[in-house]
């Protein structure tokens, strides 16, 4: 990317169809958005009390594009005047919620990006391509972790082929503004108990995007990320009532579909930044991107006979080989994608061995419940992906899928 100045933040508006995309170096043909006579809540939705949002947008400078988080850094970066060179998408499958709502940024910020590359596979591709590095990159064989990475991995790989060598993530917003559903909490909930929770949260987050940057010789920046600017002032500054709203906005879960009233996350950010997809549902990368069918059983047993061959596993080999992990490894798999990952693991590291983790004994209250490696004081183990992870723990268990 590169800046040409840095005039006042100011907001830019979705209500402005003059703004013509006039670029031809985009890998898929222009969709005439004018045409889409296109509804926006931003009025219905914006609450005039509520001083948070100007806040935002004066004293962050953000930069970037995608869902909520990523089009708000594009149009924080447009309006700094910063152009960026490429903007990828990443598009698994026919049913990506991600696409249109991508195109329709890349049109808006059309003078501010120079070129916007929709990177679309199978999803057999995808696994085929990406899990194998992704898992020696990561170490872990998690369902949740892979599903999101591997989508972010075919972005970076396409980063890497255009020659950049920095690459801009949207990271850190969901934790600190309320994104995701299980932080949401109660409406009557103490506002002290949620902003703690947040807090913690925020000061224990880790990401893969680093990784997965690095093993494509790419580093990634996150401006939701940066400490002083962004992360010490969310966290001095915001509490529920200007991240959560409960019940009564209005939702969007496809570009051109019906809103409908919904509990929603990062409000601040919504109504800081007007954009196409300000009031969209959050949605986690792999859901986004279509990705999120490879973690369902129903997609390794070829339902519509477009799953590979080797990619297939059936429900027997499936129950044989859950039952043989159980027993000789003490291993918990509760799917097919799993089996997939941890085949792939074993292969990759020559069984059950990592670089920085010792693994216990069965029982062994050192180790995870679902893979017997060392798990110190977390709840959640981003190795296997067991929630709760102790084996003393007295949540009800949870394997992520
Ligand atoms: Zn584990």
């Amino acid at each position: 990317m590169s800046s040409t100045s840095s005039p006042s933040p100011s907001l830019l508006s979705d209500n402005n169809n003059s703004n013509n995309n006039n670029r031809n170096n985009d890998n898929y043909d222009v969709i005439d958005f004018n045409s889409m006579d296109l509804e926006w809540k931003h009025t219905e939705n914006t609450n005039s009390d509520n001083v948070r949002a100007v806040q935002m947008a004066s004293e962050c400078r953000l930069i970037l594009s995608g869902g909520v988080d990523t089009t708000a850094i594009l149009d924080a970066a447009s309006t700094l005047n910063i152009i960026f060179d490429v903007a990828i998408t990443c598009v698994i499958g026919d049913t990506s919620p991600d696409e249109l709502y991508a195109k329709y940024a890349a049109y808006k910020h059309s003078t501010h990006i120079k070129k916007h590359i929709i990177v679309q596979m199978t999803h057999d591709t995808l696994i085929d391509i990406y899990l194998p590095k992704t898992i020696q990159t990561l170490e872990v064989w998690d369902g949740m972790t892979i599903r999101n990475s591997l989508v972010i991995a075919a972005a970076f790989e396409e980063a890497s082929k255009q020659n950049l060598t920095d690459v801009l993530v949207g990271d850190g917003a969901d934790e600190l503004f309320g994104g995701y559903t299980f932080t949401w909490g109660k409406p009557k909930m103490c506002p002290i108990e949620w902003k703690n929770k947040r807090d913690t949260m925020c000061k224990q987050w880790t990401f893969a995007t680093s990784a997965l940057a690095k093993s494509y010789g790419l580093s990634a920046h996150g401006p939701y990320m940066d400490q002083e600017l962004m992360v010490d002032w969310a966290l001095n500054e915001t509490h529920r009532i200007d991240c959560i709203r409960d019940d009564t906005p209005l939702i969007q879960l496809l570009l051109g579909q019906p809103y409908a009233h919904h509990t929603t996350g990062k409000v601040l950010l919504r109504e800081a930044f007007t954009t196409g997809s300000s009031w969209r549902r959050k949605d986690p990368i792999e859901v986004g991107s279509g990705a999120t069918i490879i973690g369902k059983d129903i997609y390794y047993n070829n339902p519509n006979g477009t799953t590979p061959k080797h990619l297939c596993i059936t429900d027997e080999e499936f129950e044989i080989a859950q039952q043989e992990l159980k027993e000789k490894e003490n291993i918990i798999i509760p799917s097919k994608e799993y089996l997939t990952n941890i085949r792939l693991y074993q292969k990759i590291f020559g069984g059950f061995i990592h670089s920085t983790k010792t693994r216990y004994p069965k029982n062994d209250i050192q180790g995870c419940i679902g893979c017997c490696f060392e798990i110190g004081n977390a709840t959640f183990c981003k190795l296997c992906g067991s929630y709760p992870a102790q084996h003393n723990s007295n949540i009800t268990p949870y394997i992520s899928k």
